[in-house]
């Protein structure tokens, strides 16, 4: 089954911390709280916890992946002062990206969840006419 919204567009939407499926619903409320399903289409994000562990996973490793090419291979060790400046850098940007990668984690899973296309997983349907996704809650599977 072909997502309903597109690779980049489900991956930008989930960045921005907006809803894969919509991008009007938000993904979280204050800084990292995240919520059940989507306010404005109903998509529920994550059917069981820990379902997006893998997402999770690898989007706290690509940020750290330079890092550790850079200590593997003995640069930080031969440039001291530049091995403290980015560690403070890949912390804050750890950090501050943190809501934003685990909504492009949330994304991820939708993506996988819309592929395989799993009979008892609620994803709403699009409407017709509606470029941005979904149109409204009208468009939430019944059996949600
Ligand atoms: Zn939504």
């Amino acid at each position: 089954m072909k997502p309903p919204a597109g690779i980049r567009t489900a991956l930008a939407r989930g960045w921005r911390k907006r809803c894969p499926h919509c991008g009007r619903g938000p993904l979280y409320t204050g800084w990292l709280k995240a919520i059940d399903r989507c306010s404005y289409c109903g998509l529920v994000f994550a059917r069981d916890h820990g379902a997006t562990w893998f997402f999770i996973i690898m989007g706290d490793r690509a940020i750290l992946l330079p890092l550790i090419g850079l200590i593997y291979f003995g640069v930080l060790r031969s440039h001291p002062i530049l091995a403290v400046l980015l560690f403070f850098l890949v912390a804050a940007a750890f950090v501050w990206t943190t809501p934003n990668r685990m909504g492009a984690c949330t994304a991820l899973h939708y993506l996988s969840r819309a592929a395989f296309g799993d009979e008892d997983d609620p994803i709403p349907r699009h409407h017709a006419g509606d470029p941005g996704g979904a149109d409204s809650r009208h468009g939430v599977d019944s059996r949600a």
